[in-house]
């Protein structure tokens, strides 16, 4: 079985996922839009994220560093899901489905561990792999299993989600994540 059939089968498959993916879509890595302006807004902090794990900015490397190594994979399978919100100031619900969605990339990284094809995942808000990331004393535990955010890497991901036609956004009182996996 190809890497892309058992993408394919992860995806068809409800019972493998611990939180059911919304939509998804494969695409070529040279229609990406990567783009400088939002790796600036990462670089914002928005998110809390900057400068705290080898996955964001800066310790992640250069927007032409990332670009590069992202391109050197031929696909990518991009997936969402969606979560209910009691309002949109439901910081708690949001942080809640922030945490559905990463143990459904963990289920998915799980089901393709002994793919020996190169692939690499992309998640919606840095790596939260170790309950305390090495960063900046050490180098990364696991540099290969390392999660950059998308953002992080300069992904527009409203463009991406025009590419693709799937909802950036899915209704009021809902907030939906991303993730894709490069292969
Ligand atoms: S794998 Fe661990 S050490 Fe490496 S970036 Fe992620 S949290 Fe940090």
């Amino acid at each position: 079985m190809s890497l892309r059939d058992r993408i394919e089968a992860f995806a068809a498959d409800k019972v493998l996922q611990p939180w059911p993916i919304h939509e998804s879509g494969f695409m070529d890595t040279k229609d990406i839009p990567f783009d400088l302006a939002t790796r600036g807004a990462c670089e914002k902090n928005y998110c809390g994220q900057y400068g705290r794990t080898w996955a964001c900015p800066p310790g992640c490397g250069t927007f032409e560093e990332l670009k590069a190594h992202f391109m050197d994979y031929s696909n990518a399978f991009v997936y969402t899901t969606v979560h209910e919100l009691e309002d949109s100031y439901d910081i708690e619900g949001m942080s809640e489905g922030r945490k559905k969605h990463a143990e459904l990339d963990d289920a998915f990284a799980t089901f393709l561990k002994d793919e020996p094809a190169p692939h690499e995942l992309c998640d919606a808000g840095g790596c939260s792999i170790c309950k305390k990331c090495t960063y900046p004393d050490a180098p990364c535990r696991f540099p290969d299993k390392m999660r950059r955010s998308m953002e992080s890497t300069g992904i527009n991901v409203m463009s991406l989600s025009k590419i693709l036609d799937i909802h950036y956004i899915n209704g009021v009182n809902t907030v939906t994540y991303f993730s894709m996996i490069y292969f």
